[in-house]
């Protein structure tokens, strides 16, 4: 499913299977998780896009080849083995960034399904470095692993970055949301999700994910809040979990992309309060989440549709009529 231009559905195309180049493997796909990142690319909202552009980045599948040089890589691909491929598809190694654990901020980064193609298609390229094993065993299918790659990874990351906040707000519970908040609870801190006003199915799903208290995002929880982890695109949500916070606490904004957040008064920061972004994740993100998935164990909730059926599955996720995750899958 590619996209020729921003701005319009993607098109379904025949094009060359891919052949793996120095130090890349060949995965055969068999799901793909819809984020909403792809919305943004697809919608033109990310600059400069590579177009014609195959997007996709929670990737599981199988190697099915490996181009020259790509197990000195990392010494673990070989044929047969389960892969995920993330959003991170390559940084330069050498920059300040790099050098410094900070390889999500590298300025010559390329991005899965972005500037390079993605998985919405049955045969993808990689390069070895970047992509994770995944464990046979553990009773993950390929569906359910999907949205780790992303949803679970930005999570955690998210996550991470509030520190050991133990009161958590979680502003928008789609599929990041729910995935962070299992891990979460797992630490034992308490979930407080707030959706759109009024959004009963996201508020039960929240429930069912082990909030502690559910609401509006124009609510005020029942106490003040450690950390205000902000997933869905909406910049008005910044000065609204400041306004929830207590002294010390942070906004977490784990999105690429959201709308311009509005004027508010200092005294809604003062108090030591702050806000920062998420870029990205970098492979130790991706090796500590994909190592305590599977201990928690984090579940995933999916919608599965066949690959040709992407433009309905952003759609949906664009008019907020998802629960869980959407996932491609090539072999529907
Ligand atoms: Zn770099
Ligand atoms: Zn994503």
């Amino acid at each position: 499913m590619v996209l020729e231009k921003t701005g319009r559905p993607l098109v379904e195309r025949e094009v060359a299977k891919p052949e793996p180049g120095p130090g890349e493997v060949l995965v055969k796909v068999s799901a793909c998780g819809v984020c909403r990142t792809d919305l943004h690319v697809v919608d033109g909202e990310l600059p400069e896009p590579k177009l014609p552009l195959i997007p996709g980045h929670e990737i599981v599948g199988r190697v099915e080849a490996l181009g020259e040089g790509a197990e000195e890589g990392t010494g673990r691909l070989k044929p047969g083995m389960r892969v995920g491929i993330p959003w991170l598809g390559w940084t330069c190694g050498e920059c300040d960034f790099c050098r410094s654990g900070r390889e999500n901020l590298c300025d010559r980064a390329r991005f899965t399904g972005y500037t390079i193609d993605g998985g919405y298609a049955e045969w993808t390229v990689a390069d070895a470095r970047f992509c994770f094993p995944l464990p046979e065993r553990g009773g993950l299918e390929d569906v359910a692993a999907a949205p780790l790659l992303c949803a679970g990874l930005i999570g955690y990351r998210t996550l991470r970055k509030a520190g050991d906040a133990r009161r958590m707000g979680f502003y928008g519970f789609g599929a990041a949301a729910h995935l962070a908040a299992q891990v979460a609870r797992f630490e034992g801190r308490e979930v407080y999700a707030f959706t759109r006003p009024g959004d009963r199915e996201a508020q039960a799903f929240a429930r069912r994910f082990g909030a502690a208290w559910v609401g509006g995002s124009d609510e005020t929880p029942p106490r003040p809040l450690d950390a205000a982890l902000i997933f869905a695109p909406v910049g008005a949500l910044v000065p609204a979990a400041l306004r929830v916070l207590r002294k010390g606490g942070a906004v977490v904004c784990g999105g690429i992309h959201m709308s311009d957040i509005p004027g508010f008064p200092y005294d809604h920061l003062w108090g030591e309060r702050s806000i920062c972004s998420v870029a990205n994740l970098t492979r130790r993100d991706g090796e500590e989440f994909l190592a305590l998935a599977p201990t928690i164990p984090v579940r995933t909730e999916t919608v599965a549709l066949p690959l040709e059926a992407a433009n309905e599955a952003l759609d949906r996720l664009r008019s907020g009529r998802l629960t869980g995750a959407a996932v491609l899958v090539p072999d529907f």
